[in-house]
C-alpha cells in the first residue's frame, strides 16, 4: 500500500520541473503542485477540517480543482466532488450528506448552487475564470494566504476515506459512494500494465467528479506523468490538443469516441503518440470499437464496472478483435458472478444464461455514505459468505468467460409477462441506414402492463423516412413478443455529462405527452 500524495512528493523531489497538470489557462510542475498541496492541507488544518471528514468541490475541471483535491488528501481529508450539472437542491442534499463545511466552487458551480452557499457552509472560489461577487465567497489565494503556518504531517491509513463520489443518478437519487485510499491504490497498481510513467501525457475531457475520469487521473500522477484537462469536450479542440501535446493516454466515453471518429479532422490528425485509450460508463458498440481499432493507433481497453467498485471486467479490444460485442473478462482480483431473480447464484461456468451481475474486488466501497439501508440493498452474499455488490445490470457469459451485457434491470420492459431487453430492439433500429441512434424504454400500458416505445435520432440526409414506416420496418424484424408499440423522432438522446442515456427522462417525457 502507498499514498498517491507521497508519490507526487517523490516526483517533486526527483523531477521538480516536470509538468504535472495543465488546463487551458494554467499549469503546475511537480514542485509547484507539491507546494500547493501543502498550502491547501495547511489551510484546511487551520480551518479545523479534521482528518476523516470531507470537503466538497463543485466546479469544472481545472488545475486549481486538482490541487485542492490532492491537498485535501494530504491532510487526510476526503473529497466529495459534485456535478455542477445537478440542481441546487440536489447539490444541497449531497453537501449535507457529505457533512462538508467547506465547498470549493468556480463560477459554474456557484451558478448551479443558485449563487449562494448552503446553510453553514463556507465557499472558497477556484478556477481560472474570474469569480462573481457573492456574499461570503473568498477566492482561493487569499484563503490560503490567511493561513500561513506550515502543515502538520498526518498519518493516512489504507482504510481512510479518499473520496465520496455521488453515483450518476442514472437510475434514481445519487448515492454517496465512499472509496478508501486502499481502493485508489488498487487502481494505481493496475496502472502498471497500461504503460504509465514519467513520459505519459493523459488528456482528460470527462469531468473530475466522475470515477470514469479519476481512474486514469490518479494513476497518471502517481507514475509521474502529466494530465491535460479539457474542461469542456469539443471534438475539434480535442484532436488539436492530442496532436500538439503528443498525448499517450486518454479516457473517453462512447459518445466521445463516436464524435471524434466522425470529425472531419480525425484522419488528418497525427495520433501516433497514443499508447492506450480507455473507455467506460455506457454501452460501447462493437462497430464503434472496431472503427477505433482500425483508425486510431495504440491499444484500446474497455472497462465495465461501477463506482461502487464491485469488480471490473476489462476488454483489451486490440487483443480480442473477435470479442468486441462483449465487455471482456473479469480483471485480475475481480470476482464476477451472476444471480437469478431469487438471488441464487447461477451455476459457475453457465454459458449464455442471463442473470444480474454481482461483483467483488479489493477496490470495493465500504458503503454508501450514511445510508446503511441502501448499502444493504446493494449487497449480496455468496454461498461461501463473501460480500458482493449488485450492479443492477443483466449479463451473460460466453464459453470463454467473456461477459455480454444486456440492459440495466430497471430498464427491462416486462410486457404481457415477457422480458424485453431494450438493447436488442435498439440494435435492430440502429441497423436501419436512416437511424443514427435509438433508445427504447418501457411505458405503462393498460393491456400489457408495460410496452416498449422507441426514441430515434435521424441520420443526416434521412429526412424522408417517416416514423410509421420505420416502426413497421423494425417490427418486421423483431420477435412477436418484442414489438414496439410506438416510435418517435428526437433530435438528440438526453445524456448525462458522462454520456449515459437518461432513460428516466425519456419515460417521463413519454408519459407527459400522452397523459
Ligand atoms: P446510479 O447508480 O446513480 O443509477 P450509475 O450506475 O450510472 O448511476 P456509475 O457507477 O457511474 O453510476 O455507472 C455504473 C454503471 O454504468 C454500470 O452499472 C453499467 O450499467 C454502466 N456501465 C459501466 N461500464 C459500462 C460498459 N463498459 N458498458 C456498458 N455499460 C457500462
Ligand atoms: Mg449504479
Amino acid at each position: 500500500f502507498g499514498l498517491i500524495t507521497d508519490c507526487i512528493r517523490q516526483h517533486a523531489q526527483a523531477a521538480p520541473q516536470r509538468l504535472a497538470l495543465r488546463d487551458p489557462q494554467a499549469q503546475l510542475d511537480y514542485a509547484a503542485l507539491d507546494a500547493r498541496m501543502d498550502r491547501v492541507a495547511a489551510a484546511l488544518q487551520q480551518a479545523g477540517v479534521a482528518p476523516g471528514s470531507a470537503i466538497a468541490l463543485c466546479a469544472l475541471a481545472s488545475v486549481d480543482y486538482a490541487a485542492v483535491f490532492l491537498g485535501a488528501l494530504r491532510a487526510g481529508v476526503a473529497v466529495a466532488p459534485l456535478a455542477p450539472g445537478s440542481t441546487a437542491q440536489s447539490l444541497q442534499r449531497m453537501v449535507a450528506n457529505a457533512q462538508a463545511t467547506l465547498l470549493f466552487v468556480d463560477p459554474t458551480g456557484l451558478e448551479a448552487l443558485g449563487g449562494q452557499a448552503p446553510e453553514g457552509v463556507t465557499l472558497v472560489g477556484i478556477g481560472p475564470a474570474p469569480l462573481p461577487e457573492s456574499p461570503g465567497l473568498q477566492a482561493l489565494q487569499p484563503w490560503l494566504d490567511a493561513a500561513p503556518a506550515p502543515m502538520q504531517p498526518v498519518q493516512v491509513g489504507p482504510e481512510a476515506p479518499f473520496n465520496i463520489i455521488y453515483s450518476s443518478g442514472t437510475t434514481g437519487e445519487p448515492k454517496g459512494i465512499v472509496q478508501s485510499h486502499r481502493m485508489r491504490w488498487a487502481h494505481v497498481q493496475r496502472g502498471q500494465s497500461y504503460g504509465y510513467g514519467p513520459e505519459t501525457v493523459t488528456l482528460l475531457s470527462t469531468p473530475l467528479y466522475s470515477n470514469t475520469t479519476l481512474v486514469v487521473f490518479f494513476p497518471t500522477l502517481a507514475f509521474g506523468g502529466c494530465v491535460l484537462l479539457q474542461p469542456k469536450f469539443d471534438a475539434g479542440t480535442w484532436l488539436r490538443t492530442a496532436e500538439a501535446h503528443r498525448v499517450t493516454h486518454t479516457m473517453l466515453v462512447p459518445v466521445q469516441y463516436q464524435r471524434l471518429l466522425a470529425h472531419p479532422d480525425f484522419d488528418r490528425t497525427d495520433l501516433r503518440s497514443f499508447q492506450m485509450k480507455f473507455c467506460t460508463s455506457a454501452p460501447f458498440s462493437a462497430a464503434l470499437k472496431a472503427d477505433a481499432l482500425a483508425r486510431w493507433p495504440g491499444g484500446l481497453v474497455e472497462f465495465y464496472g461501477m463506482t461502487e467498485g464491485g469488480g471490473t471486467c476489462l476488454l483489451e479490444a486490440h487483443l480480442h478483435p473477435d470479442k468486441l460485442h462483449t465487455v471482456g473478462r473479469p480483471a485480475p482480483g475481480s470476482d464476477i458472478r451472476l444471480i437469478d431473480e431469487a438471488g441464487q447464484q447461477l451455476p459457475p461456468g453457465s454459458v449464455g444464461q442471463a442473470g444480474e451481475v454481482v461483483g467483488r474486488s479489493e477496490g470495493m466501497m465500504t458503503g454508501y455514505h450514511r445510508q446503511p439501508e441502501k448499502t444493504r440493498e446493494a449487497e449480496w452474499f455468496s454461498p461461501e459468505g463473501l460480500r458482493f455488490i449488485r450492479t443492477g445490470d443483466v449479463g451473460r457469459f460466453d464459453a470463454e468467460g467473456f461477459l455480454t451485457l444486456a440492459d440495466r434491470k430497471k430498464d427491462l420492459v416486462i410486457s404481457g409477462g415477457f422480458n424485453i431487453y431494450p438493447s436488442d430492439l435498439e440494435a435492430v433500429l440502429r441497423e436501419h441506414p436512416g437511424v443514427a441512434d435509438a433508445a427504447v424504454v418501457g411505458v405503462p400500458s393498460a393491456q400489457w402492463g408495460e410496452t416498449p416505445v422507441a426514441f430515434v435520432v435521424r441520420r443526416d440526409g434521412a429526412e424522408n423516412i417517416d416514423s410509421a414506416a420505420l416502426l413497421s420496418w423494425a417490427n418486421a424484424r423483431l420477435g412477436k413478443t418484442q414489438r414496439l408499440s410506438a416510435l418517435q423522432w428526437i433530435d438528440e438522446l438526453p445524456r448525462s455529462a458522462i454520456g449515459k442515456v437518461l432513460k428516466r427522462e425519456l419515460r417521463d417525457a413519454w408519459v407527459g405527452t400522452t397523459a
